[in-house]
This record gives structure tokens, sequence and C-alpha cells, in this order.
């Protein structure tokens, strides 16, 4: 007994600790929407300072996840904190530090981009300053055309400002490049990197696996409602050890071999061609790849 009491404060001192290094931990949590189980006992721990990307296909319950986390959605069963808060008991201090840009907002169609940007502004206690933030997302041209006259992916670009306006802790982003140019889509990329740079912790949705891979520190795949794999993108579903694939110009056509020891395969072909082995490429499955091969068999089961 007297023992125990003597431990018990340090291990709650280091509970407390990996608590407090968590932006988002989710244990157990459950949403049905009549009889459509949508979130089915999920799991999540997100430290603060990563990005964190949810994959998975339509209707496997990210968004329904999301929205618990951002305090739009009561969950049936399970515990949530975000930023050491249920978002349950969210007040005016713990919106202040998350920012939101939800799949389409579309409001404020006849106000300019300025006027909306520096509207946003003035609810924030810690706002940044609202033509940095037009500029960041590549909006300074059409500051004043109204939000109405915007292209689609100028509005994604413009809910985007409105989320990072408040300069917020944790970041949710909703499918944040759906329509934008692949322009547009890699100044964005640059945008979250100086985000995350700066510290904000980022949980992004998105079908795009190369946006997953670009951007997330870790990445989490859903289906039917529960989390099925979590890793780095480079290491999802074993990537890393799966088998290579060799390809190269045979005297006949295109060859190719697919091996565990792609390195003794290249070296045999070049002894075989004594040197230069003709349009050599070695390559292993895409995170796409690894990913539609996951779901096709969570699908399956
Ligand atoms: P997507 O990639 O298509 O955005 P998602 O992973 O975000 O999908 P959710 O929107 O969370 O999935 O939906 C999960 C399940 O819950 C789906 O079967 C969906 O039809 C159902 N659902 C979502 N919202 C509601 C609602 N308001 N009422 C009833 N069912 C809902």
């Amino acid at each position: 007994m007297a023992a125990s009491i003597r431990i018990f404060p340090h291990r709650r001192a280091i509970v407390d600790a990996v608590t407090e290094n968590l932006a988002i931990e989710v244990r157990g949590l459950r949403k049905a929407y009549g009889a459509t189980v949508a979130v089915d006992g999920l799991d999540l721990a997100v430290p603060r300072g990563e990005v964190f990307a949810l994959l998975g296909p339509n209707g496997a319950g990210k968004t329904t996840t999301v929205e618990i986390l951002e305090g739009f959605r009561r969950p049936d069963g399970g515990e949530v904190r975000v930023l050491g808060t249920n978002p349950r008991d969210a007040t005016a201090e713990w919106r202040s530090r998350v920012g939101i840009v939800l799949q389409s907002t579309g409001e404020f169609e006849e106000l300019t981009v300025a006027e909306v940007v520096h509207h946003f502004a003035r609810y924030y206690p810690n706002a940044a300053d609202p033509d940095k933030v037009i500029d960041r997302v590549g909006l300074t041209d059409k500051r004043d055309s109204r939000a109405e006259r915007l292209s689609g992916g100028q509005k994604r670009r413009l809910d985007v400002a409105l989320g990072i306006i408040g300069q917020p802790e944790l970041l949710f982003l909703d499918e944040p490049t759906t329509g934008f140019d692949p322009e547009a889509r890699r100044e964005f990329w640059e945008l979250i990197r100086g985000l995350a740079a700066a510290g904000t912790t980022i949980l992004l949705t998105t079908h795009y696996l190369d946006e997953a891979e670009a951007l997330a520190d870790r990445v989490g795949v859903i289906a039917k409602g529960r989390m099925v794999a979590l890793s780095t993108p480079a290491e999802l579903g074993d990537r890393r050890n799966a088998m290579a694939t060799v390809h190269w110009q045979g005297p006949n056509g295109p060859e190719s071999e697919r091996t565990h020891t792609p390195t003794a395969t290249v070296a045999a072909l070049a002894e075989r061609f004594g040197g230069e082995v003709p349009a050599l490429t070695v390559s292993r499955p895409t995170l796409e790849d690894v990913y539609l091969t996951m779901i096709g068999k969570e699908e399956a089961a």
C-alpha cells in the first residue's frame, strides 16, 4: 500500500505528460444514424505538431469523426479530447484555438475577399494580419473580388484563409484541395508545410493519396467506421518491404521482373548488357496501390 502511494503521483505525472502532448485523443468512438453505424469503436491519438491524414472510401466515417472532434456532432459512445477538452463542453476560448475548413462554406457571397477575411479576424483574440493571410493563400489579386465571383479553387482558398485567420493550434481540413488545379495544390501544400513547420497540428481528410504522402507524418485508414491501418505513408501496408518491379528494354521489347532483391536483378542485368541497362526503372507499390488493396480486402470482409 505504502509503495503504491509513493509510486502513484509519479505514474500520474507520466500519464498527464503523455496526455498533454496529444492534440487529439479518441477512444472507442461510436456514432450511428438510425441503423447505419458510421463510426464503430474508433481509436485515434494525434500528438501536438503532427500532420495526420485520415483516408478512407466514401461513407467510411471520416466526416462524422471529424465533425465530432470539431464539436458539431454528439457521439453515442467513447471518449474524445481535443486540446485537452471534450468538444461537447467547448468554450469560446477553445474554439479560438481550433481552425476548421469545412468541405464548402459559400456564405458571404456579397462581400469581397478582403471584407470577409477582415470580418473573421475580429472574432479571434490572436488573429493574424488579414492581408498577410490573403497573400498566403494566393488571393491578393482577388482581394477586391466578391466571393460569389471566385472560381471553385479560389473559394477553397478563401475557406482556408478563414480557417487559419485565428492562428489555430489545431487545424481541421476536410478535403481541402478538391477543385484545385495542380499548381494551386502545390501552392496549398507549401502553405500547409509552413503551418506545420510553425507547430500547427493538422488533421486532414483527403481522397488524394499523393496529398497524404506529400503532407502527412502519419496516415490512418478508416473503413466501415474503424481504423484499419495506421502508419507513416512510407510504411503503410508494409510498402517498404513489398516486392519491387524492375523494368528494362530487352532486345524484343519491354521486359520486367518482380523481385524481393532488385539490386541483384539490376546487377545481373548490368552484366548481361555489359554496362548501361536500357530504360531501367525499379518501382515499388505506390501508396495508392497499397491503399486500394487494403480497402478492397476490408470491403470484401
Ligand atoms: P466521404 O468520403 O464520402 O465524405 P465519409 O468517410 O466522410 O465519406 P461519413 O460522411 O462520415 O463518411 O458517413 C458515414 C456513414 O454515415 C455513411 O453511411 C453515411 O451515409 C452515414 N451518414 C452520414 N451523415 C448522416 C446523417 N446526417 N444522417 C444519416 N446518415 C448519415
